[in-house]
């Protein structure tokens, strides 16, 4: 069974009784509920818990782990970002949400400020373009997934060019932003998916469900032998050659 941990740092849900109303559990606890349904084993983890519920035992038990947060990405201790940094590059998929974009441990994976968009809070349409629909992750929508509300994230966002680009969003007031975009980091995978502002509840849509759960089953580590670096002896032996300096003329 595919075992996945759902990190949030929960405080709006904590300080904010609009987004406490739309999330009593936690967004933490929304995305924990669908995914159990789905199937899969399901732990949570936040930020205020020793080392955020990140163990060094929680870490080597999750083959997925998902990523929200906003108001507190200066509070993840340097150390734990290190740690799921390493899981990660030993096969740990990661999928980081809507303002995980600018979190300590997307932008150490990507290796850019990933922290650079447009951003914009009018309670905007957003529709969600399915730009790659062999893509395992868009498996089973339709050509697009409307929101009615949401913020809106615009370019350019800095972000790396993407391994895949499986998504673009359009918003009414006029911009557009890859939405869903994946890489490779050594061994592991990293997927990041745009919707998901606290103020609305997008959890709760059917098809955002579905594309997260998709993103799990496309994470789940591949069985591959881990690579090996550095120094190597050859693998049969090497007839030596006398080295030549002479060129062929062609
Ligand atoms: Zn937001």
């Amino acid at each position: 069974m595919v075992r996945v941990t759902v990190w949030n740092e929960n405080r709006h849900e904590k300080n904010n009784p609009v987004v406490g109303g739309i999330y009593p559990n936690g967004i933490h606890g929304a995305i924990a509920d669908f995914l159990t349904k789905a199937g899969f084993e399901v732990g949570t983890a936040t930020l205020d818990e020793p080392e955020h519920g990140l163990t060094e035992q929680v870490l080597n038990q999750t083959d997925v782990l998902i990523w929200w947060g906003h108001l507190a990405h200066h509070e993840v201790e340097d150390s734990i970002v290190d740690k799921v940094y390493q899981r990660v590059l030993k096969g740990m998929g990661l999928i980081v949400l809507h303002s995980g974009h600018a979190s300590k441990i997307f932008s150490k994976l990507l290796g850019t400020p990933t922290g650079q968009l447009k951003w914009r809070e009018a309670d905007e349409k957003e529709r969600i373009w399915v730009i790659d629909p062999a893509h395992p992750i868009a498996s089973g929508l339709g050509e697009y997934i409307e929101l009615q509300q949401e913020e809106m994230y615009g370019e350019h966002f800095n972000i790396p060019t993407p391994d895949q680009l499986v998504f673009v969003s359009w918003f009414e007031g006029g911009e557009v932003f890859r939405s869903g975009v994946t890489y490779h980091r050594g061994q592991g995978k990293v997927f990041y998916f745009r919707p998901g502002h606290e103020t609305y509840p997008t959890y709760y849509n059917k098809e955002i469900q579905k594309v997260i759960e998709n993103g799990v089953r496309w994470a789940v580590p591949s069985q591959t032998a881990e690579p090996v670096y550095g120094n190597a002896a050859p693998l049969e032996p090497i007839k030596s050659k006398p080295y030549s300096r002479e060129v062929t003329e062609i």
